[in-house]
Parts: C-alpha cells; structure tokens; sequence
C-alpha cells in the first residue's frame, strides 16, 4: 500500500513538473549562443535540445511557389518573390545548411512534440493574391505534414492570419503590429496579442487578455527585467534571442 501510494505521488510529482509554466520562444530559433544562423534548422534543434515552449520562424514564397524559410525578403541579395527555389540553392547558410524549405523545417520539428513551430507568414510586398496564395499553401502543406497540432501561426499581415482561419478555423493566430484591440481580435476568432513588449507598458492588456480568454506573447524580449516584468504578469508566451537567459530567470523565480 506504501509503495502505491509513493509511486502515486511520485507520478503527480512528474505530472505537474511537465505542466511548468515555460513561456520560452525562441526567435528565429535559438541561434545566438551557438552562433548558429537565424532560422537554420539547426538552430531549430538547439531550441527544442533547450526545451523552449516555441521556436519562431519566418516563411516567404519563391518565384516558382517553393515555401523557404528566411527572415528577410532577400537571402544573399537575391529577392525571394523574384528568385526561383534552385537559385537560391547557389547560397549556404554559414552552417553549411541550405535556405530551409518549409517543408524540411515541418519535418525537422515533427520529430518530437514538446516544442511548438510559431509560423510567422511574411507579407510579401508583391500583391495581396500572392499573399493570400502563399497563406493557401502554408496552411495546405502544415495539413498534408499532419502538423496542425503543432503549428501556431504569427503575422504582421492581418488579412493573412484571417485567411489562415478561414483555410483552418481551429488554427490558432496571434497578430504582431500592435494596433489593433484586443476586443477586435476576440471577435475576429484570433488565439491572442503577440505585441512589441512595450506596448503593454501602457494599459490594461494583462487583465483584459484573461477576461477575453486571449493569450499574450511579447516580442523580442532580451533584457532580464524585462522578462521578469513579463514573468511577474505570467504572460503565456515571451519571444526572446536570449531562450537561455529566460530559462533560467523562469527556474530564479520559481526559487524565489
Ligand atoms: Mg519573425
């Protein structure tokens, strides 16, 4: 009967450490303490080896509709929307990794479950069809790569993240320009805010989240007070170039 009971508690013991708070994203992946490059799958794999909540990517579209994972529009020089997807392999990434393809950083981040793919589709600057064509094939290659349930998406476009919920209404979006209410969000059927983190210096954001039942995720937090203002709000989600850093004020504040 002991040895129920310890076994028992030790379970609840296991359950509730998997239930940690961890609102660690790591932007572009965790690539700065290795000197890894941004958004390589490499970096990928460092923020899930940390055990980060999320890791944040940025997807544009070639010319010939090949989805590639980069930060800018442009990826040595040459401009992506304008660039067919065999171009772009005459680059490396200093790693040695070629520009990733959406699809090979999907299947890099299904290998495991704990860490969460945070999506950002990138407004093209091209036309509004091609962001929406663009926003079409994400959606439809996350559904052919069963990766759904581990896909969160971000965007500065508005009218790409409502596109999103229409080609998947379960799909969960966060908006990051910071201009528009958190009411409106609720009634657009958005998941949460993913502001700048100064902007909720100013209102009442933290308390009107929990009453919209909207999360929050702040960006691009590497300083230690902030994160610890952050914390001490227990915001569900903070993106940071720092994923180290915010791990462990997270454990300090848990010994506090
Ligand atoms: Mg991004």
């Amino acid at each position: 009967m002991k040895l129920i009971l310890a076994i028992g508690i030790v379970l609840l013991t296991v359950s509730t450490a998997s239930a940690q708070y961890n609102p660690v994203i790591a932007h572009r992946g965790a690539w700065k303490k290795k000197a890894l490059p941004e958004n390589s799958i490499a970096a990928l794999d460092e923020a899930i080896k940390l055990g980060c909540f999320g890791a944040e990517f940025d997807v544009h579209m070639t010319v010939d509709s090949v989805l590639v994972v980069n930060h800018d529009a442009d990826y040595f020089g040459l401009k992506i929307a304008k660039t067919k997807y065999q171009d772009l392999l005459q680059k490396k990434l200093p790693n040695g990794e070629n520009i990733p393809t959406l699809e090979a950083y999907l299947k890099a981040g299904l290998k495991q479950k704990r860490t969460r793919l945070i999506l950002e589709i990138k407004p093209s600057n091209v036309s509004h069809d091609w962001d929406m064509a663009m926003t079409d094939r994400v959606v439809t290659m996350v559904k052919e790569l069963r990766a759904t349930k581990l896909v969160d998406y971000i965007s500065f476009g508005y009218d790409i993240l409502q596109r999103v919920l229409i080609r998947d209404p379960k799909a969960k979006v966060a908006y990051l320009k910071g201009d528009v209410p958190l009411e409106k969000l609720k009634v657009d059927g958005f998941y949460g805010a993913d502001y700048h983190y100064s902007v909720y210096q100013k209102g009442e954001w933290f308390s009107k989240a929990k009453e919209l039942g909207l999360t929050i995720n702040a960006w691009t937090v590497n300083e230690l007070k902030d994160m610890n203002w952050l914390i001490g709000h227990k915001v569900e989600f903070i993106t940071t170039n720092e994923p180290e850093l915010l791990l462990e004020a997270i454990k300090d504040q848990k010994r506090k």
